[in-house]
């Protein structure tokens, strides 16, 4: 049955209705950055929530399971993350100081386009009208400022003051346990989906042989979604290997610290990076997408050849960490739509059963807004956005 605008208020509507005395019973089956966020506001919105993961919120397979994860506005022409970023980059800020303890750090990030600049320069009015803190720099002003950094080939550098980076799975824990403090309810279980019958999925199996009968559920399970849902989201998303290097500073050097902004590579080399968060070093990501994962059992041995890749990329853009050690690595995989665009749509057969995924490698940032969204579109707030319809795909 495909939902209509009417259905969408009709179930708002009926949660309403049900008033106090009964609860919407929401189940929301993935506690990283999606599916946390998406409990917390579902709670807040005045639903009962049952919480579930296999294996913990930003576990070590988890797409949010990293260290950290970098938060910026730079989006290209698309307005809608602009908006999203604002909206998470209050409310990471506002649960800081509700959970009192630190979520993001205002580090700034900056962007080093190359000979195309399209995107960055899309992106400059979007985040001025927002009222974002940027400047436009020159090489030469940007190498006065971060002498730790060689601009050979930049273009010109896009400084974005607000922007930072999060402390990945810590924040998805900060997450769950506000969500239980507020009286969420969380079960570490595997999940298997229950069938779809009459337009409506049945209740869900768990890992140990129980049952979950809920009204509404919402999977927002990163790159297993495809496996889970082979006929509505199947090849929609696809998971890819990712590396992630960290380089040990030198000794009592706090250059390659939080001395420095985030920074992301524009040009040809795809790199990102973020400069020692809690002494683990300095991080180097090639955003390039790796072959096909398996989350659950995928190796995550990283590869020598990557790793030289990271250092022969590190010590041409940042001299002072030339023959720096590898002190820690990564693997992790991207949960990619065929757009990288998000995927925050109703299950095209089933009226009671939502999907939230797709983060394509940049989703992280906007847990806060893409929970506070996904609750809107369960309790019947707000419509399915054609630009994360399932339908455009
Ligand atoms: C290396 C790397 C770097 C990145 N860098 C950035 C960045 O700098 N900035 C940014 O904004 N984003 C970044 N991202 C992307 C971002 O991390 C992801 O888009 C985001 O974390 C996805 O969150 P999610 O909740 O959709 O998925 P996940 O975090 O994978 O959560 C899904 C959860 O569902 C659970 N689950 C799955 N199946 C079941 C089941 N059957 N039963 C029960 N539980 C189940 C899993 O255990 C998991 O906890 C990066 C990603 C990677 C891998």
């Amino acid at each position: 049955m495909v939902p209509t605008r009417r259905s969408v208020f009709k179930a708002g509507a009926a949660m309403i209705a049900a008033g106090p005395q009964k609860k919407l019973h929401a189940a929301v089956v993935g506690a990283g950055a999606f599916g946390g966020w998406t409990a917390l506001h579902l709670l807040r919105g005045g639903a009962q929530v049952t919480l579930l993961d296999a294996w913990g919120p930003g576990n070590s397979r988890a797409s949010s399971g990293g260290e950290t994860r970098i938060i910026r506005a730079t989006y290209g022409p698309d307005r809608i993350y602009v908006q999203m970023v604002v909206r998470s980059l209050a409310l990471w800020r506002e649960h800081e100081k509700r959970w009192n303890r630190p979520l993001y750090r205002q580090i700034g990030c900056i962007r080093m386009p190359g000979k195309d600049d399209r995107y960055e320069k899309a992106a400059l009015p979007l985040m001025r009208d927002a009222g974002l803190a940027i400047e436009e720099l020159t090489p030469r002003e940007a190498g006065k400022r971060w002498p730790q950094i060689d601009f050979d080939g930049v273009a010109w550098v896009l400084h974005e003051k607000d922007a930072g980076f999060l402390t990945a799975r810590r924040n998805c824990e900060a997450v769950l346990s506000g969500f239980v403090r507020e009286g969420g309810e969380y079960r570490q279980r595997g999940v298997t989906p229950g069938s779809i019958a009459g337009g409506r999925m049945e209740g869900l199996s768990l890992s140990d042989n129980s049952r979950l009968d809920a009204d509404v559920y919402v999977f927002a399970c990163g790159p297993w979604l495809g496996k889970l849902f082979p006929g509505a989201i199947g090849e929609r998303i696809q998971p890819t290997r990712q590396e992630i290097f960290f380089f040990g500073t030198p000794a009592g050097d706090p250059r390659f610290l939080e001395e420095m902004p985030a920074w992301i590579d524009g040009g040809d080399s795809g790199f990102y990076g973020i400069p020692g968060n809690e002494w683990r070093g300095f991080k180097i990501a090639d955003d390039g997408r790796g072959p096909a994962f398996d989350p659950t059992s995928g190796d995550r041995t990283p590869t020598p050849e990557g790793a030289r890749a990271a250092r022969r990329y590190m010590e041409h853009r940042f001299p002072g960490m030339k023959g720096a050690p590898l002190v820690e690595a990564r693997v992790c995989q991207y949960e990619n739509s065929p757009d990288h665009h998000f995927i925050l749509d109703r299950h095209p057969e089933a009226e009671n059963v939502w999907l939230a995924g797709g983060g394509s490698g940049h989703g992280y940032k906007m847990g806060p807004a893409v929970g506070e969204h996904v609750a809107e579109l369960v309790l019947g707030k707000r419509q399915v956005d054609p630009f994360f319809a399932l339908k455009r795909l």
